[in-house]
Parts: C-alpha cells; sequence; structure tokens
C-alpha cells in the first residue's frame, strides 16, 4: 500500500509512523511533508525511504538537501510542493497539518478519490460542505481520526441513522476544568499548554484549555457526521477513557474507549474496515478506579456555546470562528494577548462577520484571509493590554 503522511513530523504525523511501524507487512511511504522541522523530516525520510519530501519553509531548502544527498529522495518545497506532494498517488492519506493550512493539500488528497484520514479539523469546520462534497465526487473514503469522531465512527450505524438520538462527544475540560474564572486572567502560555491528558501540539493544547478545541469538534462533528446541532452534545469526561458515544432511540449508548493515545484512533484509520495493532497504550481497568462525567461550565467555557450559534448562523460563521481562533491563538503563543482575549476576539469575529456564499475553495480561503486581517487589526487596537507571560 502507498502512504502519504502529510504533518508528518507533528504529533499526529509522528504517531501515525508509530503505527505504520507497528504493523508486520511493509508499505511504500510516497510522501512525508514538514513546514521547518527539516532535521526530522530528513530523519523520518531516510528510516521510511520515503520517496518524496515536502518542506513547505524554504528558508531551510538547502539544509533539507544537504541532509538527503545521496538519497534517492525527491525534494519538494514551498506550497505549491505541499499541493503537487498530495497529489502524487498513493492509497491511504493522514492529513495532520495544523490549521487552514492543510486545506489545499487535503483537497488535492481527497480529489485522488482514496482513503484520506482525517485529523486536521480545522479545514472540516470552515470548509467542510466543499470538503465532504469532494469526497462524494472522488469516491474517497474519510476516516475521521481526531479521537471523539473516530470514536463515534466507530459505533455509528450509518445504516441507522434515524434512530441515531444524539451523538456525545465527551471532553476532557482541558488544564482548568477546575480553576475559577478570575484565576484565568493571568494564565501563562505554559500554564495553557500543559494538558493533563493528552500530549499535542501547540495550537491544539490551547484549544484545549479555553474550550475552542470542543468548540471547533461540535462543527466537525455536524459536518462528518451529518446530524443537526440540537442532535450533538458535549459532556466533561476528565478521565478521557470514552472518547465519545452514540446514543440510540432505545436508549441504548455505544461508547468507545481506550487510553488516551491518538494511536488507537490512527490505527482504526489505518486498518479500516479492518483493525491492526496500533502499539499505542492500552486501558489498564485495575488502575482506573472511576468515570466521571459532568456538565460543562458555560460561563468558564463560553465557546461551545458559540460554536452552536456559529452553526445555526451558517458557513461563514464557521470561516470567521476558526479564521479568528487561528489567529488569536498565535499571538497568544508570541505573548501579545491574554488568555482570556482569545474568545473576546473569537466572538468579536462571529458577532462582525457579514454572511456570503461559497462557490468553490478558493472563495472559502480568500474570506479566510480577508478574517485573519481584520482580526490582526481587531488585536492591535482592541484587546485588554495584558499580555501572557511564559
Ligand atoms: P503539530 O503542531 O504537532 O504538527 C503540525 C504539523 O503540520 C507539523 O508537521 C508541521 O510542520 C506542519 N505544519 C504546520 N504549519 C504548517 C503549514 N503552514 N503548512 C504546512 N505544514 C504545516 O500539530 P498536531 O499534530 O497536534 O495536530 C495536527 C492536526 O491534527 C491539527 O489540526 C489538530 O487539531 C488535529 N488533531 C491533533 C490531535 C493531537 O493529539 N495532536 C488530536 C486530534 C486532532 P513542522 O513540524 O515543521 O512545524
Ligand atoms: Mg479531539
Amino acid at each position: 500500500m502507498r502512504i502519504s503522511i502529510l504533518g508528518s513530523t507533528g504529533s499526529v504525523g509522528q504517531s501515525t509512523i508509530k503505527v505504520l511501524n507497528a504493523q508486520d507487512e511493509g508499505h511504500d511511504v510516497v510522501l512525508l511533508t514538514a513546514h521547518s522541522n527539516y532535521k526530522l523530516l530528513a530523519k523520518q525520510a531516510i528510516d521510511l525511504k520515503a520517496k518524496n519530501v515536502v518542506l513547505v519553509n524554504e528558508a531551510f531548502k538547502d539544509d533539507l538537501h544537504n541532509l538527503l544527498v545521496g538519497e534517492d529522495i525527491n525534494i519538494l518545497t514551498g506550497e505549491g510542493g505541499l499541493l503537487e506532494g498530495a497529489q502524487i498517488q498513493t492509497d491511504w492519506a493522514m492529513a495532520a497539518i495544523s490549521g487552514m493550512a492543510g486545506l489545499p493539500s487535503l483537497m488535492a488528497l481527497i480529489e485522488q478519490g482514496n482513503k484520506v484520514a482525517i485529523a486536521n479539523k480545522e479545514p472540516l469546520v470552515a470548509a467542510g460542505r466543499l470538503v465532504l462534497e469532494a469526497a462524494r465526487a472522488s469516491g474517497a473514503t474519510l476516516l475521521p481520526v481526531d479521537s471523539e469522531h473516530n470514536a463515534i465512527f466507530q459505533v455509528f450505524e450509518k445504516d441507522n441513522k434515524e434512530a441515531i438520538e444524539r451523538i456525545i462527544l465527551t471532553a476532557s475540560g482541558g488544564p482548568f476544568r477546575e480553576a475559577t474564572i478570575e484565576s484565568l486572567h493571568n494564565v501563562s502560555v505554559k500554564e495553557a499548554l500543559a494538558h493533563p491528558n493528552w500530549s499535542m501540539g501547540n495550537k491544539i493544547s490551547i484549544d484545549s484549555a479555553t474550550m475552542m478545541n470542543k468548540a471547533l469538534e461540535i462543527i466537525e462533528a455536524y459536518y462528518l457526521f451529518g446530524l443537526p446541532a440540537d442532535k450533538i452534545d458535549v459532556v466533561i469526561h476528565p478521565q478521557s477513557v470514552v472518547h465519545s458515544m452514540v446514543e440510540y432511540v432505545d436508549g441504548s449508548v455505544l461508547a468507545q474507549m481506550g487510553a488516551s493515545d491518538m494511536c488507537t484512533p490512527i490505527a482504526y484509520a489505518f486498518g479500516y474496515p479492518k483493525r491492526v495493532k496500533s502499539s499505542g497504550k492500552k486501558l489498564d481497568f485495575k488502575m482506573l478506579k472511576r468515570l466521571d462525567f459532568d456538565e460543562v461550565d458555560l460561563n468558564k467555557f463560553p465557546a461551545i456555546s458559540l460554536a452552536y450559534d456559529c452553526i445555526e448562523a451558517g458557513e461563514a460563521a464557521c470561516i470567521c470562528f476558526n479564521a479568528a481562533n487561528e489567529v488569536a491563538v498565535s499571538a497568544f503563543l508570541d505573548h501579545k494577548i491574554a488568555f482570556l482575549d482569545i474568545y473576546k476576539i473569537v466572538s468579536w469575529a462571529v458577532d462582525s462577520c457579514k454572511s456570503a456564499e461559497f462557490e468553490t475553495l478558493d472563495d472559502i480561503i480568500s474570506y479566510d484571509n480577508n478574517i485573519r486581517i481584520q482580526t490582526e487589526s481587531y488585536i492591535m487596537s482592541e484587546t485588554s493590554g495584558i499580555k501572557a507571560t511564559q
């Protein structure tokens, strides 16, 4: 089987390689991609005998060439190189770039009509309708990797959809589940990055702390499972053992459980429709003791309500929500704004969002770019002036 891993140097990308290495059968790695981490990209490419690599940041092009001298590995660079790489024929691809930057390459993978595992949630939030339309047109199989959506996918009776009462996304509550709202004013970047259960990239870790991640996941689920927003619920589950659930009209609730290790959902997407080894952590029931569930505190985590408002308002609002959040998270990580400014910025962007029709991917990308520019200026003029500390 030919394999492509987009975002191979990231957290999900590295777990995907672990899953690949856990298989008895060998595979042809046709593509690995990174933004700037050329050292890890070169190492992965040599270890896996990859045929092609993409480095988006051209500043490190020569460094990558130097590390791959004498290897039979084709090097592509820049955003154009990423798109070209995603068009290389593959049977199974992992889309694990972070943010909207992954949208064009995700679409190119889908247009090939094969299996595409999607971790990269932001393109689904902003362009879910077009992504699904492209998959229908090409016949591609989309395999959700986000642990909640993967869990739902595992217990979702597609042929019995009318019997689904609701889906329930679990949320750990992140590092501030028990914090008071007042204490969130002075959160440092380090505190916000310290997720209690999962080890992930920086952007999604901050999203988990604000619960923007769960908000994005509500919209992601709305598109992936084609259910109305009132059939999508969220419940706090601090242990991250039950990864999500589907409730049926007869009262049965089917859940998928596992350790908090992305290797499991990745392996499910890799083997689908079979099950394969993951090399991930296994659940130890003796260590579990208890599973807790609780309501989300919507005063502390208003992002959740905003996600439902966005679904109701339509695509433009979802694009604004995602774009403003990406800009705000990056500003927070750069110590330019305070933690609570993130929600303030995102809700401003959603409130001031103008509705629009999107026929093509380019329509979405240019709308998204405009929102980013407007959000940058809003940050310069309107945020609290409190900057996050290290
Ligand atoms: P990371 O930040 O760890 O990795 C991101 C990957 O994308 C890296 O390979 C990075 O390259 C590359 N990349 C970053 N920016 C760009 C860009 N502008 N153009 C091209 N490539 C880029 O992210 P995660 O692995 O944590 O997350 C990836 C996606 O999966 C996100 O959408 C996230 O929401 C989703 N996800 C992640 C989970 C997790 O457990 N981490 C769980 C569920 C979903 P480089 O290393 O060179 O910077
Ligand atoms: Mg998730």
